[in-house]
């Protein structure tokens, strides 16, 4: 069974999130725990938990099929000790967000060396983070998204999501988020080399890590290395290749959110990919 939802707003309290998943007829969706432009937030409160698990119970979304979004200042892969440092006590913080509501994943960009250092050592400090977090928490998994690869983000490559996963001590803990709209811009060609594309998924990375999709089109051309989004069939990647995704079993069972700019067509990209998956 496909789970199809949308990276909602929680705005005004996580609980927030699930009563607007719900309004567009979600089974899955992607949230915000904290506001995402700022380094502190204040501690969710005990009312917010009680709520956001409430609804989750009442509007039948299960933990398995939430897949909240860290900040984006967050950058695990930070060259300087200070970024570095500051990045990954937030990102321990949003973990431990997590854990208090129940929920088993958190999905993060990799990171960027900024220019200051190899691609490599970059990818070798996302992969110390990583362990670093996962050391100071319980059962939350690390669920690192492919990328563009603009700027000098890393992890838009299949290769540079091995080379990390294959660092991390605890492989029950890792995962991954593939991001159509990125997996396009970065070089990979779903439209006209769908098997191909995901047969190097598998070879490089392995099914057994992918733990959810973020389902966009594109408004960029193929390697462009551009992230931006676009909403479903209207973009350049185009709605052929997502009716094949949603008939396509390998996504069976795993959070497909929309991160779709134009959030008054949700309810619509998520009965129409409904549709397509039947
Ligand atoms: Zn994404
Ligand atoms: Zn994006």
């Amino acid at each position: 069974m496909k789970y199809i939802g949308a990276h909602v707003s929680a705005s005004g309290g996580v609980e927030n999130a699930t009563i607007n998943a719900k309004q567009i007829g979600a089974n899955a969706f992607a949230l915000f725990t904290k506001n995402q432009r700022q380094w502190v937030s204040p501690p969710l409160s005990a009312q917010s938990i009680k709520l956001f698990k409430e609804n989750c119970e009442k509007f039948n979304f299960l933990p398995e099929y939430i897949l909240p979004h860290d900040s984006y200042l967050i950058n695990l892969g930070h060259p300087e000790q200070e970024g570095l440092d500051k990045s990954r006590l937030a990102f321990h913080d949003e973990m431990s967000r997590c854990e208090q509501l129940g929920l088993k994943m958190l999905n993060f960009h990799p990171g960027s060396h900024l220019n200051k250092e190899t691609p490599e050592a970059c990818l070798n400090r996302i992969a110390e983070s990583i362990n670093w977090s996962l050391d100071r928490t319980q059962d939350v998994i690390a669920v690192i998204e492919n990328t563009a690869g603009q700027g000098s983000n890393m992890g838009y490559q299949f290769e540079h999501l091995k080379y990390i996963i294959d660092k991390v001590e605890d492989k029950a803990r890792v995962g991954v988020c593939i991001d159509t709209c990125h997996t396009y811009t970065a070089g990979y060609d779903l439209v006209n080399q769908y098997d191909d594309v995901f047969n190097r998924f598998n070879e490089v990375v392995g099914w057994h890590y992918l733990k959810a999709i973020h389902l966009n089109d594109s408004k960029k051309p193929l390697a462009s290395k551009v992230d931006r989004h676009d909403n479903i069939g209207k973009g350049i990647i185009g709605n052929e290749f997502f009716s094949r995704m949603m008939k396509d079993s390998r996504f069976d069972n795993m959070p497909i959110i929309l991160e779709t700019p134009d959030d008054t067509l949700w309810s619509e990209e998520i009965k129409w990919l409904r549709s397509e998956a039947e």
